[in-house]
């Protein structure tokens, strides 16, 4: 499976020299450009995502997540070709994610989203390419189409038509893999049936932490050979425009700050870990580059089993992003249990 040897690939680079066909398992660095409640959007400049790519690179980060729909594709792209261009690292060394956005759902705007991307990039071709949401807006040159009143306007795409798409654009050598985001069991399991399915979905790529663990959805992931990929695995940035602010801090959980003692290491590091020993690839954002080599040491060390049921009683189902916004969606994916 296309995601399962660039996974292998990726810890190769990282030297775990392990692989576990049914736990395969990557950390990736992820540079969106909203920034926490500390560093609002406004005060993190494009050049910060520039270099911190580059740093995440050269602390040892293969896998890079990105989407149309973070405004920083140009710079991600330009830090990779640097590196490339430096001799740090090979093309084919980078794990590079995008995402469709919403307003490319028609099948007929597929390839020209994933063309858009590839543009911002400047490169000939993306690692995974997933639907962002199951949501459909209304096409237009915004993100959010609206109406007069500030009204979004959805829209209702047959799904399996936008995955056919998505096939052709894996055809076309523009993508290695494809798969999708924020899809449930329901809807995972509308594209596993689809009638003359060609490739199924490699990955979903959901919020996944301590509070939201995820357990049903990933067990039903792994029965169908299907990579769970954990957003917000550190609690999130808690952007104000999508997170209450009033939601829990994560990494200030007493639980999870007690056993990171217990071990000489981070809350970071303990949330990150618990994701790697249940086989899921877990993202994890930062622009500063102390943080990011904490991040990646979470591959060095174990969690005993018993830590591990401690952080799978944390789960209380939270979500830092409900998508509220989209809750009328007939493809609204998170009113089913899972
Ligand atoms: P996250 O990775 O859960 O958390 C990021 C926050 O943790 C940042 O505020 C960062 O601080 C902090 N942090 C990072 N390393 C740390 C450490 N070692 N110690 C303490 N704090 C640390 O955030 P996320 O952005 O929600 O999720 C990660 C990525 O998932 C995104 O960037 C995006 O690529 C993807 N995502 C996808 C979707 C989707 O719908 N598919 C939705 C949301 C996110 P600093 O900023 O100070 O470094």
């Amino acid at each position: 499976m296309m995601v399962t040897s660039c996974l292998f690939w990726a810890m190769a680079l990282l030297k775990i020299g392990r692989y576990y066909e049914s736990n395969c398992f990557c950390l990736c660095i992820s540079l969106l450009l909203t920034g926490s409640s500390a560093k609002p959007m406004e005060k993190v400049p494009l050049s910060k995502t520039l270099e911190s790519t580059k740093i995440a690179i050269d602390t040892g980060f293969r896998h890079i997540d990105s989407a149309y729909v973070y405004p920083n594709e140009k710079e991600i792209g330009q830090a990779i070709r640097s590196k490339i261009a430096d001799g740090v690292v090979r093309r084919e060394d980078i794990f590079l994610t995008t995402k469709l956005w919403c307003t490319f759902h028609r099948p007929e705007l597929v390839d020209i989203g994933l063309e858009r991307s590839l543009k911002n990039l400047q490169l000939d071709y993306v690692d995974l390419f997933l639907i962002h949401y199951p949501m459909s807006i209304k096409p237009s040159e915004a993100m959010l189409t609206k109406d007069g009143n500030g009204k979004i306007l959805f829209e209702t795409v047959d799904l399996c038509a936008t995955w056919e798409a998505m096939e052709k654009c894996k055809d076309a050598g523009l993508t290695k893999s494809i798969g999708v985001s924020n899809f449930n069991r329901r809807q995972l399991e509308m594209i596993l049936k689809k009638p003359g399915l060609k490739y199924k979905p490699v990955c979903n790529q959901v919020e996944c932490h301590p509070y939201l663990n995820q357990k049903k959805l990933l067990d039903f992931c792994k029965s169908r050979d299907i990579v769970l990929v954990a957003y917000g695995a550190l609690g999130s940035q808690r952007p104000k425009a999508w997170v209450d602010q009033k939601a829990p801090f994560l990494l200030k959980d007493p639980v999870l700050c007690a056993m990171a003692k217990k071990h000489n290491r981070s809350p970071a590091q303990i949330a990150l870990r618990y994701q790697v020993q249940r086989g899921v690839v877990a993202l994890a954002q930062s622009y500063e580059e102390n943080e990011m080599k904490e991040n990646i040491q979470a591959l060095e060390f174990q969690l005993p089993s018993e830590d591990m049921e401690v952080l799978n009683g944390l789960n209380r189902n939270f979500r830092y992003f409900p998508a509220n916004i989209a809750a009328e969606h007939p493809n609204f994916p998170f009113s089913d249990e899972y």
